[in-house]
């Protein structure tokens, strides 16, 4: 047992079993990183303290600080969004929690995108609203007019968008949403999880947070739960710091593969990208659908700003709605071979989710309705499978479909 240098002998058992054994002196560099599965970290002396703590000594004090897996994760989403820093969380929520948390006094307004994520909506309608930040929902993808007259009127800190709604993919104009934030003393905050930093950056786009729920194309492989959040120094800085604070950083495994995950993310997005153009042009001309929602599409109101700001494609989300009711919708997904429902996204497989009975299950139809979701709204979450197998079992469920038409009495 050696420890600072000095040797000790023990001789009890119980001791042995505590402080037995030497880690290697390897001084070689692993090919994959090292694993900090510590939740502590020693210190020499009193003088090694007070340097960690002063940060003139680079070193880690205690698992809810941050250990180096989730630092090592962090400064690759910086670099991958070209931001100063970045700091993970425990979730996408956790992330987006800290994120308004300290850009917000009680009190302040916010002004967030109507289509949002349904744990978002779930967010603001319940904690931000009863800490006195009550939410101004406006259509981002509509009258730039009505955007800054709200703009002007709520004088809320922060415009918070997603760069693809879920699950009709419409996509706001980042850049004018950024310039109008601005110009009325707001932040720009974006969740990007739809699209990767590989296929958009909005801090190049004028906004000045962007975070995702990495469990979806980051860590892409459907076994991780974490965030990230990345930005100027001093706003990441307060972040972490509420992070920190709220127990909510991000855990040593998680960032462990968090960033092998990312290794691929290139590979994967394009792959997710091509795959989910292939699906969108087929579905547009199976006669079982009635409407397909993909800014590849030429009806696609943001068809033109969509090839603009994402020129490699908007991720592998598709939506398409169905000619029929819900037991359609039933028999259509009875139908699929492979493509299972999965009530997440981004992950190597492709996957199945109903927005009526998931995402926007706490919406009336109404309200649903109002933002495009119909009763018969599907979302695939197309994998990096080969395009003619996602097709194939596809047209597999639709073949079945027509099938059961007579029997059911559903209008395909
Ligand atoms: N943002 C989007 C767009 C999401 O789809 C989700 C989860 O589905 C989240 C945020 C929340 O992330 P997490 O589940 O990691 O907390």
């Amino acid at each position: 047992m050696e420890k600072h240098g000095k040797s000790r002998q023990f001789k009890g058992s119980d001791t042995l079993a505590v402080h037995a054994g030497q880690f290697p002196a390897i001084e070689n560099a692993p090919s994959s990183p090292a694993l900090y599965q510590a939740s502590s970290y020693e210190f020499d002396d009193l003088d090694d303290v007070e340097a960690i703590y002063g940060g003139t000594r680079p070193g880690a004090i205690y698992g809810r600080y941050g250990g180096p897996n989730a630092l090592h994760f962090e400064s690759a989403v910086a670099e991958l969004e070209s931001a100063e820093a970045a700091v993970g969380a425990a979730s996408g929520m956790a992330a987006i929690g800290a994120a308004l948390a300290t850009a917000l006094k009680p009190g302040q307004p916010i002004l967030a995108a109507s289509g949002l994520y349904g744990g978002t909506l779930a967010l603001l309608e319940n904690d931000f609203q009863e800490r006195g930040n009550r939410t101004v929902f406006v259509d981002i993808t509509g009258d730039f007019g009505a955007i800054e007259a709200a703009l002007a009127r709520e004088r809320a800190p922060v415009l918070y968008v997603e760069a693809a709604s879920n699950p009709l993919v419409r996509i706001p104009d980042l850049p004018q949403l950024a310039r109008l934030a601005h110009a009325h003393g707001a932040s720009l905050i974006v969740d990007a999880t739809f699209v990767s930093p590989v296929l958009g950056r909005p801090l190049a786009f004028g906004a000045d947070l962007v975070l995702h729920s990495v469990g979806k194309y980051l860590g892409g492989h459907g076994d991780v739960g974490a965030g990230v959040v990345a930005g100027d120094r001093a706003r990441i800085d307060r972040i972490r710091a509420s992070l920190v604070r709220n127990g909510a950083t991000l855990p040593h495994f998680e960032a462990w593969l968090a960033l092998r995950g990312l290794r691929t993310l290139a590979l994967r997005m394009t792959r997710h990208a091509a795959n989910a153009m292939a699906v969108a042009a087929y579905l547009a001309q199976v006669p079982a659908v009635a409407r397909v929602h993909h800014p590849s599409r030429p009806e696609h109101p943001e068809h033109a700003l969509a090839a603009r700001l994402y020129p490699d494609g908007t991720g592998g989300i598709v939506a398409f709605d169905l000619r029929g009711t819900r037991e359609t919708v039933a028999a259509f997904v009875r139908g699929l071979e492979t493509i299972a429902i999965v009530h997440s996204l981004g992950e190597v497989a492709t996957t199945l989710s109903y927005p009526a009975v998931s995402s926007h299950r706490s919406l009336t139809p109404a309200a649903r309705a109002a933002l495009g979701v119909t009763e018969t709204t599907l979302r695939i979450s197309c994998g990096i499978e080969d395009a003619r197998d996602i097709i194939a079992d596809l047209e597999g469920a639709f073949a079945g479909l027509s099938q059961t038409v007579p029997a059911t009495g559903v209008p395909v």
